[in-house]
């Protein structure tokens, strides 16, 4: 069972572009996000898939990291570049390199071959609630972590002044984390609060977005408390 596709019965139709080469799976995904209401484009490698993403601008990119032209890597990154798309990456092995280089190019979630269709879905609602509850949240104050400041508002990142590029899902999580200075939070809430859902591989996935913010913003800005989860210790609201 599938819940409606965000924002379905306020009228607005999202729009996802799949970037996939092998035909039948992205046919089949494409077939699929239509049934749940989604409009969908199709790419069938890199440098066609930039352009149709700067032609849409969707709401969120289904992404294969194996692609003609351009990879996927190379794609989140164009596609990532002036906007903040949520990214769900399609990989055809298990590989742990994989999952870190992709995570750390901006994908927001992975999966990999063969998946079913309904967890596929489920992580698509799942990145747009996400992306959406962030886009549509009420002013939140700008946050102070040592050197590091995040702007709820602006959803940027700034090391004593200078800009630094997060993922949604990064700030998404570092934000979480601030808002809670010395508490620790499990990784299974972390999933659930940041993510929107569980899934087996998921601490997994929250090692590795912790890793790749340590470096980004200085391995001391996160806390791990082994056996537990994680935790910023200090961080203030800044007027
Ligand atoms: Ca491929």
């Amino acid at each position: 069972m599938t819940s409606l596709a965000p924002r379905a019965r306020e009228g607005l139709v999202r729009t996802v572009v799949v970037i996939e080469d092998e035909q039948p799976i992205a046919h089949a995904v494409a077939a699929r996000l239509r049934s749940e209401g989604y409009e969908v484009e199709i790419a069938a490698d890199g440098p066609s898939g930039v352009a149709l993403c700067d032609r849409v601008r969707p709401d969120l990119v289904v992404l294969d990291l194996m692609l003609p032209g351009l990879d996927g890597l190379e794609v989140c990154r164009h596609i990532q570049r002036d906007r903040a798309v949520p990214v769900l990456m399609l990989t055809a092995r298990d590989g742990e390199s994989d999952l870190l280089v992709g995570l750390a190019v901006g994908a927001d979630d992975y999966m990999t071959k063969p998946f079913s269709m309904r967890e596929l879905i489920a992580r698509v609602h799942a990145l747009l609630r996400r992306a959406e509850r962030s886009a549509d949240g009420p002013a939140k104050p700008v946050v102070r972590i040592g050197g590091v400041e995040l702007d709820a508002t602006t959803r940027r990142v700034r090391i004593d002044g200078d800009l630094v590029h997060l993922t949604p899902i990064e700030f998404d999580l570092v934000h979480y984390l601030a808002g809670r200075p010395g508490r620790v939070s499990t990784r299974e809430e972390l999933l659930a609060q940041v993510w929107g859902y569980d899934v087996p591989s998921g601490a997994r996935t929250v090692d590795s977005h912790i890793r790749t913010i340590r470096r980004k913003l200085g391995s001391s800005i996160v806390r791990t408390v082994h056996g537990v989860g994680y935790a910023i210790e200090e961080a203030q609201p800044c007027t």
